[in-house]
């Protein structure tokens, strides 16, 4: 039986912190979003006292953060819960409970229809009520019943999720790592006719400026230095500032730079209509702006740009890439491209290519497109053959790789500031961040996880360079 609520949460239907442990399976599909989502999930369940592990037959509770972009994508949630029913009935023979949780965005499109098809769930819950997660595994495990919440609660999440902790996915036994996430909008408006972000995360909300700052200087506190500010349209971003008036995501990257102990600063993903001159000055003036930028321009040509509602055409987005390498010569270009969306012509097709010929992408994400269920494309004539969408997506990356591969090669040579983030597979290597967001391994001491360090790049390969450490 299900149950679709929308009721909020009194603090006093909150289950209460158990000193017992229980395990926590967690796993995040698709965007860094959903990463965020999924880290506050298991801080929220750390404090009741679940650990995380990665073992899912060890797990009392298992939450699958799903992604709804491409049909891929929620088919491959199915396949996972087909999975985890074996495990749920194994576990159950052995006199152990599971509740099975499905939140994100394929848990707001589907709601109900996902218990229907997979009767192992306990618990549907959708990106804006995952605030309610403790209360709602408690009522699961009360009521044996399965519950749907993918309502758009009054109350905000970000009010109501706890302070962030030292732990990653709840393991508080783990240091939290140099680099973090921080969600500072949410949601679009932009309505691009391919796209289910905006009837999956909802309206647009930009979250204000001091919370976003408190946030920030509580991971600095933990030991985090580099911080990425996400977004559905991180450049829309228009919280309210300290003074009471909106503030611009130019405006915020200044106040949250001043924090004492942050390094680095980053944010994704934006869209060309919102890169304005105050955003392209911060790229210019802010040294904590990594100079990286990952802005999708979807296709080449102009029919199909407005076809998708993008609301720019290749030129405009020519012209932008000229103001921004203006201001900031050294930035490195990312974007997300689609091929194949109903109508494109091999002529279009070419018109991507050109386009991804003239701007030279250090980085990229391509897709062949997806007919999402309820979004205006979906019923679009010319749905072209899925042979003819993955012989267009070839060609495409293939180019994209070889831009790819020579922009890493260009590095070789060059010392760059790395921030180390983990160890390497490797007995004694660590693994880190160039600004320009490449993976860097290096032989290097554990001590220097969590600094930024000279790295000279001694070879360089398709998705990662290698380097030795140099002196500060
Ligand atoms: N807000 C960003 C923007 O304006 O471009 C992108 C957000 S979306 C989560 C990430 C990427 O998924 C998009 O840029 C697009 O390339 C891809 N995508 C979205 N819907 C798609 C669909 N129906 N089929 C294929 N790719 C899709
Ligand atoms: Fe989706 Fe991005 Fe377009 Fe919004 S701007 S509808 S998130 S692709």
């Amino acid at each position: 039986m299900t149950h679709e609520t929308d009721d909020p949460v009194g603090d006093a239907s909150m289950p209460r912190p158990v000193v017992a442990s229980k395990r926590l399976y967690m796993r995040a599909f698709g965007c860094q979003m959903n990463v965020y989502d999924s880290e506050r999930m298991g801080e929220q369940m750390s404090d009741l006292g679940y650990a995380e592990t990665d073992d899912m037959a060890d797990a009392d509770l298992i939450v699958l953060n799903t992604c709804h972009i491409r049909e891929k994508a929620a088919e491959k949630v199915y396949s996972e819960l087909g999975r985890i029913r074996q495990i749920k009935s194994q576990r159950e023979a052995q006199g152990k409970e599971t509740v099975v949780t499905v939140a994100g965005c394929v848990a707001q499109a589907e709601g109900a229809e996902i218990v229907r098809r997979a009767p192992a769930v306990d618990l549907v819950v959708g990106p804006q009520s995952y605030h309610r997660l403790p209360e709602l595994v408690h009522r699961t495990r009360l009521e044996s019943r399965a519950i749907v919440d993918t309502s758009f609660p009054e109350e905000s999440k970000f009010e109501k999720l706890p302070e962030r902790s030292a732990s990653r996915a709840g393991n508080r036994d783990l240091p939290r790592a140099a680099t973090a996430f921080v969600t500072v909008q949410e949601g679009c408006d932009k309505f691009c006719t391919f796209c289910v972000v905006p009837y999956t995360r909802g309206a647009e909300l930009s979250r204000p400026v001091a919370r976003i700052a408190d946030e920030l200087k509580r991971l600095v506190s933990l030991g985090v230095r580099e911080v990425t500010l996400l977004g559905q349209n991180v450049n829309g971003y228009h919280g309210e500032g300290p003074d009471g008036r909106a503030w611009t995501l130019a405006m915020l990257i200044r106040h949250l730079a001043q924090v004492a102990g942050i390094e680095r600063l980053r944010y994704t993903t934006s869209h060309p209509r919102d890169m304005t001159e105050d955003l392209l000055a911060v790229h210019r003036d802010e040294p904590k702006l990594m100079p990286y930028l990952h802005l999708p321009f979807q296709a080449g040509a102009d029919r199909i740009l407005a076809a998708m509602n993008r609301k720019h055409t290749a030129a405009d987005y020519l012209r932008l890439i000229e103001r921004i390498r203006s201001a900031r010569p050294d930035i490195a270009l990312s974007t997300d491209i689609i091929v194949g969306f109903p109508g494109e012509t091999e002529a279009e097709f070419k018109a991507t290519l050109d386009l991804v010929e003239d701007v030279q992408f250090a980085q990229a994400y391509s897709f062949k497109y997806s007919a999402r269920p309820g979004t205006p494309a979906s019923t679009m004539d010319g749905q072209l053959d899925e042979a003819v969408k993955a012989e267009r997506l070839q060609r495409l990356q293939d180019l994209l790789d070889r831009q790819q591969r020579s922009f890493n090669a260009s590095c070789v040579g060059k010392t760059f500031p790395v921030l180390f983030e983990k160890t390497g597979r490797r007995e004694g290597q660590l693994i880190g961040r160039s600004p320009y967001l490449q993976s860097v391994h290096a032989e290097a001491q554990s001590a220097l996880l969590g600094r930024i360090i000279p790295v000279e790049i001694m070879a360089a390969g398709p998705n990662s360079l290698s380097g030795a450490v140099r002196a500060a």
